[in-house]
């Protein structure tokens, strides 16, 4: 990849996290913003938690700034601070990108169809699915599975606080992780929305024997990308079933956070290049 040319008028994007030096996405927006032969720069801001409230009112103040990406832990915070925010954002109670407006930020979430994107190849109607975990990003899961239309959301947590709140704001069946091994034979989509199986946190939040309870049609889809496959993936694999990671919901989530950006339509095939997945029209 070529050195952007920075000039007096370039235009900033990023993604604000904490932490966020690990983050995929400079790579990926930098790639599609050479090709569009754009002046913008995309790159990630560290904002720790307490001096989140400071740098969104500096944010607002810095013009150059078009807009940025969220991640954790600033994924609902954020909410208080927009002038205005999508239905699909105000469904899930997370925003995942903002942009600059005359009124204030504009918030919306990408991360919903980024998740259901790689699923719609699937000509086979979804009937039920597991969701692993009960954060911001199974909101985001849930939200998709509901337009995807599939008729049976089970979520399964450690936490049962947590997973009440989330039966309070959608139509799922909880479940505590001891619950999980009766399920398994009658899902045909399994996602893992926990940090298990990163590689901070190694390990499978399903072990073989219970991947072996999975039915051969069953989707076995992992929010994480790094490592590639995750012990999860590759469990699965082992069993013959289709796996998805974490890369294709990147890819599609920050297509579209370019696109709200930009408001035009993003070069997807060297997005995907430069994170090294293919893409295929
Ligand atoms: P989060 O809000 O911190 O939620 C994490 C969830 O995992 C919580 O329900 C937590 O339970 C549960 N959990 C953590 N450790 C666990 C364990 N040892 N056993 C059982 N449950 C455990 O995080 P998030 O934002 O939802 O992100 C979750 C994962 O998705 C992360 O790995 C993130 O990198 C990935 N992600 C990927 C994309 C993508 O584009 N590919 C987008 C968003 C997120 P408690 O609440 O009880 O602690």
């Amino acid at each position: 990849m070529a050195t952007p040319i920075v000039t007096g008028q370039t235009k900033l994007l990023g993604v604000m996290g904490y932490p966020v030096t690990y983050s995929l996405s400079p790579i990926m927006h930098n790639r599609a913003l050479e090709v569009l032969g754009l002046d913008y720069i995309y790159v990630a801001f560290p904002v720790p938690i307490a001096r989140f409230a400071a740098a969104m009112e500096g944010f607002f103040a810095c013009e150059s700034i078009a807009g940025f990406n969220l991640t954790i832990p600033h994924k609902q915070e954020v909410l208080p601070y927009l002038a205005k925010i999508s239905p699909v954002a105000q469904t899930v109670g997370a925003v995942n990108t903002v942009k600059r407006s005359e009124q204030g930020w504009i918030g919306t979430n990408t991360d919903v169809e980024g998740f259901t994107h790689p699923l719609k190849k699937w000509e086979r109607e979804l009937e039920t699915a597991l969701i692993l975990g009960t954060g911001g990003a199974a909101k985001a899961v849930i939200a998709g599975c509901q337009n995807l239309g599939i008729k049976n959301i089970h979520v399964a947590g450690r936490t049962l606080e947590k997973l009440q709140l989330l039966q309070q704001q959608f139509p799922i069946a909880i479940h505590s992780w001891a619950q999980i091994a009766e399920l398994l034979p009658q899902v045909d989509l399994v996602v893992n929305c926990t940090p298990i199986g990163m590689a901070e946190q190694p390990g499978t939040p399903l072990d073989q024997e219970q991947i072996k309870a999975l039915p051969p049609q069953t989707i076995l889809y992992d929010l994480i990308y790094t490592p590639r496959p995750t012990q999860l993936l590759r469990l699965g694999q082992q069993q013959g079933l289709t796996t998805i990671d974490g890369l294709e919901m990147l890819l599609y989530q920050g297509v579209l956070a370019l696109e709200f950006w930009l408001e035009q339509p993003a070069p997807i095939g060297a997005m995907a290049a430069a994170l090294g997945i293919p893409y295929k029209t």
